[in-house]
């Protein structure tokens, strides 16, 4: 046979599609049409979560240091460097009084994403049933999916002003097959950060059910007004069925460092590591010498970054609601949740398509993080993980469009 007899469809994908079915749901990330919309129309990206601006430059300056002393340039460790578990201990034990053991007890990952899919790669047995919060932050769908375990949804909903967790329904979810709570807060991407009362029903519903939790907790430091961040982990009963997720990305301004790691009782954490170990093994070497460095930084750091971060929250949150939108409450993340009914619309994936057009600015629609669509439909969320001059004019195109 010669090449110009090659049949038309080599790989039969005509008859069968070359993504399997686990994950056919999940083609592309909205991230990447919306981040693509932003770039034709030259519009205001408040789409996608990073920060327009790097973290403090003696950390950058410390990655520098590391990768010319030739620390982390080989493969490190595959629990993490030492100095980084230490360090990820350290702060664990100041900010809540957590005492990890750094040798068996905490894990390095390549980022947040990494811990979410090796913990639930890790910890789930086919057919398990994971409960997780809807809207969920858009890898947790996939990683279920990848793991072979099938998602439950308890829906945050609307209630005064906040997206509020309804304790019955949560109970409600739970079966005889449910092997793991799947928990995020601060909440991306309601904003909301789960109260005292919300977490200590988790924490003994977990108990009582006899269920692990794996808690993402990246927006740890980014807590607003009278918020506080409670890790599940220092609730009654939770120590040691928590496999607690942190990174560096979101608090210290670092997100292509790709630094997270995983605290929790020794048999979780290694069996997060048996999947870890064959994703990526290790990553981000020169990074983790960094991160231990920014991990110990005085609190000043902290409530300098978390006062930078409320001022641009209120810029954007003031603007939105100039412009029309009815705003939700955001006491922790990078982002707003806005609800365009007060706009006359309904539809945020039509609303957030046309946006670039009639505004100049990129929003991401709130439903593609829900499997109740309908759910989610009116609700749109805009990052503030930017300048602030960026806000401002972010929100004057919003205004000049619709609050004529
Ligand atoms: C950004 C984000 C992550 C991913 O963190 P990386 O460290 O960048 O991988 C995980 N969970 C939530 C809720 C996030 O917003």
């Amino acid at each position: 046979m010669t090449s110009s007899a090659r049949p038309a469809d080599p790989a039969g994908t005509a008859a069968r599609p070359p993504l399997n079915r686990r994950l056919a749901e999940f083609g592309t990330t909205i991230f990447a049409e919306m981040s693509a919309l932003a770039q034709r129309t030259g519009s205001i990206n408040l789409g996608q979560g990073f920060p327009d601006t790097d973290g403090p430059e003696e950390i950058r300056e410390a990655a520098v240091r590391a990768l010319r002393d030739g620390r982390g340039n080989q493969y490190p460790p595959g629990p993490g460097v030492p100095e980084l578990r230490a360090a990820v201990t350290a702060h664990q034990l100041r900010r809540y009084g957590l005492t990890f053991d750094p040798d068996t007890e905490v894990l390095v990952t390549a980022g947040a994403t990494e811990a979410i899919a090796a913990a639930l790669l890790g910890l789930l047995e086919p057919g398990d049933e994971v409960v997780a919060l809807e809207p969920y932050y858009d890898s947790y769908a996939a990683c279920i999916a990848m793991a072979g375990g099938r998602r439950v949804p308890v829906t945050l909903r609307p209630h005064e002003g906040r997206f509020r967790l309804d304790l019955d329904e949560l109970r409600a979810a739970v079966t005889d097959r449910t092997r793991l709570l799947l928990i995020n807060t601060p909440h991306n991407p309601t904003g909301t950060v789960l109260t005292r009362t919300e977490l200590t029903a988790i924490a003994e519903l977990a108990v009582e059910r006899d269920l692990l939790v794996v808690t993402d907790e990246v927006y740890e430091h980014l807590v607003f007004d009278e918020a506080e961040h409670l890790p599940l982990a220092t609730f009654p009963g939770m120590r040691d069925r928590t496999v607690t997720i942190g990174s560096a990305g979101k608090t210290f301004s670092f997100t292509g460092w790709k630094v997270g790691w995983v605290t929790g009782a020794p048999v979780l954490v290694s069996a997060v590591r048996s999947a870890k170990q064959y994703l990526t093994y290790v990553a981000s070497g020169p990074f983790q010498y960094a991160v231990a460095e920014a991990l110990a930084l005085p609190d000043s750091y902290f409530e300098g970054f978390r006062a930078d971060m409320l001022t641009k929250r209120n810029v954007l949150a003031t603007g939105l609601a100039d412009a029309g939108f009815d705003v939700f409450r955001t006491a922790g993340t990078y982002f707003i949740t806005t609800d365009i009914r007060s706009l006359g619309e309904t539809d945020g994936f039509a609303f957030c398509r046309a946006l670039p057009e009639r505004a100049g600015v990129v929003a991401i629609p709130n439903a593609v993080f829900y499997d109740h669509r309908e759910a989610g439909a009116p609700f749109v969320r805009f990052a503030f993980c930017k300048r602030t001059e960026m806000l401002a004019d972010a929100t004057e195109r919003l205004r000049k469009a619709f609050a004529c």
